[in-house]
């Protein structure tokens, strides 16, 4: 079985302008060491203005943390007002971009053939996608969670190679779990991240699907973070409240030590 080195992404959403954004990622470096590094990745998605600044602390600090990015659009460029592009995201030495959160889906419309022009997008220009799929309740109570998510999964990394499928991230983010307290079981989020690598098994082969990290997100918190980290098929979390402090944040991080 491949190993999987974890990925802990923080989605700050609409959270921290640039000067709150610095001091978080200081105190955030402050309180992660050499060894959280070695076991685990990390990466911090500020909002767009955060960006320049958040890369000069990164880098001028040689903070192993990765810049990351909350979206971006299809095209290189355009009349597309208050848009972003890969290119210019790749240019700030941003190495993850979230693409098809579910709040761009719901909020902005983004259709999974939009959401798959990003994934191409986002890998044209060198980083790496973190492909967002997720049922609300209703899909879930009425037994169609599984078929919502593969169609996600087919239709958002269609005419994808297969190598850069195996080098990707997907995040299984139950909608109802969202931002709501309510997180789903280890169980519940152990199947759906088994079936994430099954669908993926199927789309791109099994090489891909041994290779491919798959998060969790839905109200990680440091109470329940290892419980969902130990499962065999989540290989990481995508972290939207508990990210904006750095205390708790650093303790999802160290997961492995609580
Ligand atoms: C998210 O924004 O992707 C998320 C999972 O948020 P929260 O952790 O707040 O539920």
């Amino acid at each position: 079985m491949a190993e999987r080195k974890p990925l802990i992404s923080g989605n700050w959403k609409m959270h921290h302008n640039h000067f709150e954004a610095i001091q978080m990622v200081q105190s955030l470096s402050y309180q992660l060491n050499a060894d959280d590094y070695n076991v685990c990745d990390v990466s911090v998605h500020p909002p767009f203005t955060d960006l320049r600044s958040i890369q000069t602390v990164l880098e001028s600090d040689h903070i192993p943390i990765s810049l990351g990015a909350q979206h971006c659009h299809q095209e290189e460029k355009g009349a597309y007002t208050g848009e972003v592009s890969a290119g210019m995201l790749q240019k700030l030495n941003v190495k993850l971009v979230i693409v098809g959160h579910s709040e761009r889906r719901e909020i902005f419309g983004e259709s999974n053939a939009q959401i798959n022009s990003k994934v191409k997008a986002i890998f044209k220009h060198g980083m790496t996608p973190i492909l967002c799929v997720g049922e609300t309740i209703e899909e879930r109570e009425e037994g169609e969670a599984e078929t919502k998510v593969r169609t996600q999964l087919e239709e958002g990394l269609q005419d994808i190679g297969r190598e850069r499928i195996g080098a990707m991230v997907v995040a299984y983010e139950p909608i109802w779990a969202i931002g709501t307290g309510a997180t789903a079981t280890p169980e519940d989020a152990q199947n759906m991240c088994a079936h994430v690598r099954e669908s993926i098994k199927s789309i791109a082969g099994n090489g891909s699907a041994e290779t491919i990290r798959i998060q969790y997100g839905g109200s990680v918190k440091p109470v329940n973070a290892a419980e969902l980290m130990n499962q065999r098929d989540i290989d990481g979390a995508l972290v939207g409240g508990a990210a904006l402090e750095a205390e708790s944040f650093a303790r999802i991080i160290q997961y492995r030590l609580h």
